[in-house]
């Protein structure tokens, strides 16, 4: 790969439209570091690190991410060497996509279709937070008519699943615990199979504590936390009972990096689908060209802007057809930041120059 001459780390902050309540963390806003690289010939092209602020969902925070792109991953990359950095496959993911990002809008290429997807609009699922009250989380789910995963922590999880699953009899509907449960829980988890859940994504923490659940309860089982490369697929593929993978791309390393695990996991007849990080368009849009794939047998959760920002940093993305998500088709990633967005969500900038 031909190294960039100039990169910009931009860290940018949006409030989200609805906080998200999750079993780990509430998530009121997102504060991502974006990277743009210049090639030598005048080309540019983004990528977005999926770091949370704080490190309640994956080890990376965007405090690190900034820090070590802007002092490590960065440098190496204008010298054309590698950085010999150890872990932070979210903060190398955003300069890799960069940098693909790049070399696709130099050839005139979109992404979805240089990775081989075919779909132009993927189905979408909403993920709808811990509530406030049964009664709002049931008026809500009418905003996802393709179907809704409902975050669950003790606490909340039976009672308000049965609820919506008592108003829509016929919805899609998923359930996502984080890792919060301990294993005694089993137990009463079992209830939820009387739901008719699409699935039941990480119901404990780790790898073979999910695969034990799997073998006690009939809803299928979808690993998230623990999943990263290849390696961690491989791992979870050989465990028994694998209901399905939610794949985080930058967990992964990156877009290139996560197109590999999903022609695993296809291979290996695995249900999987792309999960979202409340990215940015930068990100999603990204994201979005891999959940295009075949591969992705599950429906996303990834949805259009407005779902989260009011203001993205990108043109919005937009639904599709029947609650799904259009998948941009312009080159590279397919959208780019506009700058005056981008300039008012950006909260601080740096060039590195070779
Ligand atoms: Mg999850």
């Amino acid at each position: 790969m031909t190294a960039p001459v100039a990169i910009e780390l931009r860290r940018v902050r949006l409030d989200l439209r609805h906080p998200l309540v999750a079993g780990h963390a509430t998530i009121a806003r997102r504060e991502v570091v974006l990277v743009e690289v210049w090639t030598a010939d005048g080309g540019r092209g983004w990528g977005e690190c999926s770091a949370l602020e704080r490190p309640t969902y994956s080890p990376e925070t965007t405090d690190g991410a900034w820090v070590l792109l802007r002092d490590e991953l960065g440098p190496a990359a204008l010298a054309g060497r590698a950085a010999g950095i150890a872990g932070h496959p979210m903060a190398h993911a955003a300069l890799a996509d960069a940098c693909l990002d790049a070399r696709l809008r130099a050839s005139g290429i979109g992404l979805a279709a240089s990775l081989g997807a075919t779909r132009r609009e993927v189905a979408s699922t909403r993920v709808l937070g811990i509530a406030a009250s049964i009664d709002a989380l049931v008026g809500s789910v009418d905003v996802a008519p393709a179907g809704v995963k409902l975050k669950i922590a003790p606490g909340w999880d039976v009672e308000p699943l049965r609820a919506v699953r008592a108003a829509f009899p016929d919805r899609w509907l998923a359930a996502d615990a984080n890792g919060g449960y301990p294993l005694d829980a089993l137990d009463h988890l079992r209830a939820l199979d009387d739901l008719d859940l699409a699935y039941l994504e990480q119901p404990v923490a780790g790898l073979t504590a999910a695969a034990e659940v799997s073998k006690r309860l009939a809803t299928p089982i979808v690993l998230d936390e623990p999943i990263g490369g290849l390696d961690t697929v491989r791992a979870a593929v050989a465990l028994s009972g694998l209901g399905g993978l939610n794949l985080k791309p930058g967990k992964a390393g990156g877009i290139a990096a996560t197109a590999e695990v999903i022609a695993f996991a296809a291979a290996e007849g695995v249900p999987a689908f792309v999960g979202g990080m409340l990215e940015t368009g930068v990100g999603r849009a990204g994201a979005l060209g891999l959940a295009a794939l075949d591969g992705c047998t599950l429906p996303t959760d990834l949805g259009p802007s407005d779902w989260y920002f009011d203001d993205d940093v990108t043109a919005p993305l937009v639904a599709g057809e029947g609650g799904s998500v259009v998948v941009p088709a312009g080159h590279g990633i397919g959208v780019e930041p506009d700058p005056g967005r981008l300039d008012a969500a950006t909260v601080d900038r740096v060039v590195l120059e070779a």
